[in-house]
């Protein structure tokens, strides 16, 4: 049976911490005092955690951290994850948003179609949606969807053997375009020209789509957006800024630090026209072009648009827990249970019984809030 929650949601995208340790101490994620807490595990731990888990239907996977390029070992393990192969069905998508969320993975007989009922498009991001049915074709051998999430301090170096290695697209974490705010918010003089060297790197190479994350943060890079703009115009990139999540080491995150979709679009505009692009329900941004068709720019907006209601990710940490949503409260530990000698059909039910826990949505602001057991370096994005 394909991996879905108790509310329906296929589950369909994993992201992989392989170490919680990183070279930048970035304002918004770490106090710079702490190091690694949590340690990682061998490549071959996780390469057998994720084979069970494609079996199970997930068709995308994003390699986080930390920063996951300081893993000695990065490019062979990339190498590994690509000779798997997505398992199960995937809907025609008719709108062309990326839709494999919405895949239903199943095993299924040599040539039979199936039929699944689906569930009809929500009104709103938070709509669970009524039962509607799709029709579906077997993903066949289709190459899983392997992402990895960077700060780009060593991507220059690894663009191409990562490529070659089998990476399908990359996403760099860079949050001022000017290299002295850079500095500033990274705590880590120099960096701009490495991660900018790494940013071409991996265009040059054909890391597709790039995208360019930038967490904005009151009274620290609001003043971005509009060369973040232009830096996405001029670099051929896709820039992505994203709303400041209660996810920080030392607890400063407060309403009025997060910079809101609204105040973005309004301030972008003050530059040039936006025109709304159609997007996959499960994808987290929200997505414009320029209205000369120019460059592209997106809005991840947890805070003031949350977009739980089409979640599909589950998470696995660098020590191998599973995390059911970036706010979880709870880790599942999944090593525990392999390292007790589990086969692969007990990890499964394990995988499975974890995910019927998975929460229905995070609870930012309201007054049950209750902060995530971990920080986001110690979960990985
Ligand atoms: S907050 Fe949790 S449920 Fe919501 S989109 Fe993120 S991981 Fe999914």
């Amino acid at each position: 049976m394909p991996l879905h929650d108790k509310f329906g949601r296929p589950i369909t995208d994993l992201r992989l911490s392989i170490t919680d340790r990183c070279n930048y101490k970035c304002v918004y994620c770490r106090t710079g005092n702490e190091g690694a807490l949590y340690g990682d595990l061998a490549f071959d731990d996780y390469l057998r955690m994720v084979r069970v888990l494609v079996g199970m239907g997930i068709t995308k996977i994003r390699l986080t951290g930390g920063e996951p390029l300081l893993r000695k070992g990065v490019v062979e393990f990339v190498r590994e994850l690509a000779k798997l192969k997505a398992q199960g069905l995937k809907p025609h998508s008719k709108d062309g948003a990326s839709g494999a969320a919405e895949a239903a993975p199943f095993q299924i007989g040599e040539g039979q179609k199936k039929r699944v009922t689906r569930r009809s498009a929500p009104r709103n991001d938070n709509d669970f949606g009524g039962a509607r049915d799709v029709p579906l074709t077997d993903f066949g051998a289709d190459p899983l969807d392997i992402a990895l999430t960077t700060n780009g301090h060593v991507l220059a170096q690894l663009a191409r053997p990562l490529r070659d290695a089998g990476l399908t697209r990359v996403t760099v974490s860079m949050d001022a375009v000017d290299p002295d705010r850079f500095a500033r918010i990274t705590r880590v003089p120099g960096g701009f020209d490495h991660v900018l060297a790494g940013i071409r790197a991996a265009r040059r190479v054909g890391l597709w789509p790039l995208k360019v994350n930038c967490v904005l943060m009151r009274g620290f890079n609001e003043d971005q957006i509009i060369p973040f703009g232009m830096f996405a115009r001029e670099e051929g990139v896709i820039v992505r800024f994203i709303e400041f999540m209660p996810l920080e080491e030392d607890r400063v995150w407060s309403p009025a630090t997060v910079v809101t979709l609204d105040e973005i679009l309004a301030r972008m505009a003050e530059y040039r026209p936006l025109v709304e692009i159609p997007h996959g329900r499960s994808e987290t941004a929200r997505r414009y072009r320029f209205d000369d068709g120019i460059g592209e720019i997106g809005i991840i907006a947890p805070v003031s648009h949350p977009f739980c209601g089409h979640c599909s990710r589950i998470r696995i940490t660098s020590d191998g827990k599973i995390r059911t949503c970036l706010f979880s409260v709870w880790d599942h530990d999944l090593y525990a249970v392999m390292r007790r000698g589990a086969s692969d059909e007990e990890l499964a039910e394990f995988m499975r019984s974890v995910v019927q826990k998975k929460e229905e949505r995070h609870h930012i602001g309201e007054p049950d809030f209750v902060p995530a057991s971990r920080t986001m370096v110690h979960i990985g994005g």
